[in-house]
């Protein structure tokens, strides 16, 4: 009786585990809300974001192609990399992409203090205003990793949560899986990740030749498979 009770027990544990992981790690988990997952499935939008950026060599590797193919992104920033390389938020604004907040120094979120959240933040948006001009409404958090008081935080700075629904895995995989992974994933309304600069712990620069050598591919079978690259604005709640 003991034993069966035990085992019962464990199991509502490590199922409650399981879903708990689930609502704080897995980037189309809806747990904190309101979050933007995908867009509307109307139609066949996608929309492109970058983020860990800015970064010296790929970010205006990716700008380029962007522009060469007229397709609008856009680029999470860290606090950390903004203050790094200034000049490259302002060639993302320029060039008419949208800007969000990825935290200062790109931390797991996870067990943070209401107050550590929102220094990240805030810290970050006034790096951003004091670059571009303006604080951003969106706001990705690092990892995909959401903690209780993230929501809130964000609902008092008027901020939208922002996940994805596809991405490339341009972290571990190479040019022709980035591709064919994205592609994959795509859906209408997906809310596509790739990543352009790197976290702020080293100095030195990730490689994400691998990402560039993808992108020209992924917009071109998108648009051959009839997607439309839209702005992430056109997927949030009106006002
Ligand atoms: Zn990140």
């Amino acid at each position: 009786m003991l034993f069966t009770s035990l085992l019962i027990l464990a199991a509502v544990g490590l199922a409650f585990g399981f879903w708990f992981w689930w609502a704080c790690a897995t980037p189309t988990s809806t747990f904190f809300r309101p979050v933007l997952v995908r867009g509307p499935q109307d139609g066949k939008r996608i929309t492109l974001t970058f983020d860990d950026g800015p970064a010296p060599t790929f970010t205006p590797q990716i700008l380029d192609i962007l522009r060469e193919h007229g397709v609008p992104a856009t680029f999470f920033v860290c606090g950390k990399n903004v203050e790094r390389y200034p000049e490259l938020l302002r060639r993302i604004v320029a060039e008419g992409h949208a800007v969000g907040n990825h935290t200062y120094s790109h931390p797991y979120l996870f067990f943070k203090s209401r107050r550590r959240m929102a220094e990240e933040i805030d810290r970050t948006q006034s790096v951003i205003e004091n670059c571009v001009g303006f604080r951003p409404e969106i706001f990705r958090p690092p990892y995909g990793s959401r903690w209780f008081g993230l929501v809130p935080t964000l609902r008092e700075r008027g901020m939208h949560l922002v996940m994805w629904s596809a991405t490339g895995y341009d972290w571990k995989k190479d040019a022709s899986g980035i591709t064919a992974a994205a592609l994959r994933e795509l859906e209408p309304g997906a809310v596509l990740l790739l990543h352009d600069g790197h976290e702020t712990r080293g100095e030195s620069e990730t490689d994400r030749s691998q990402t560039v050598a993808a992108l020209s591919r992924i917009i071109k079978d998108a648009r051959e498979r009839g997607y439309i690259f839209a702005p992430l604005k056109e997927f949030l709640p009106a006002g």
